[in-house]
């Protein structure tokens, strides 16, 4: 079993990118209870394809981003008040995300730039 995740963008490594088809092995590893041990990121703009092993390293890069989260959203929780979720941070994979749209990270990572567009939205 080796899965493939689609990106629009042409042919780049992107450490997110390995690490996204990393949780997908892990979640197949975990449901099916085999190894996965390699998968591959195919690039649409490109067509070309790249190989990804799901090694120690990566695994780690991984599991410490998925604890990382749960920590996060555990603790806005806990704390029972405003999201503690961190802003989006604008940067070259971006372009090419399929979330770019609704993210808006040119916006939404700059406080003054979502204040000034907020403000452009709403007045009279
Ligand atoms: S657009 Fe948003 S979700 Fe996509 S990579 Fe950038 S920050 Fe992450």
């Amino acid at each position: 079993m080796r899965p493939v995740e689609y990106k629009k963008g042409k042919r780049r490594q992107f450490e997110n990118d390995d690490a996204q088809l990393c949780a997908q092995a892990l979640c197949l590893e975990e449901m099916f209870g085999l190894t996965v041990e390699r998968g591959a990121v195919f690039h649409a703009a490109s067509k070309r394809r790249r190989e990804v092993e799901f090694n120690s390293e990566l695994r780690k890069l991984t599991e410490d981003a998925i604890h990382g989260l749960h920590a996060l959203l555990e603790q806005s929780q806990i704390a029972n008040r405003k999201s503690q979720i961190p802003k989006a941070v604008f940067k070259p994979a971006c372009e090419e995300c399929s979330l770019f749209e609704i993210c808006l990270p040119k916006i939404t990572g700059a406080s003054d730039r979502l204040a000034r567009a907020a403000k452009g939205l709403f007045s009279v």
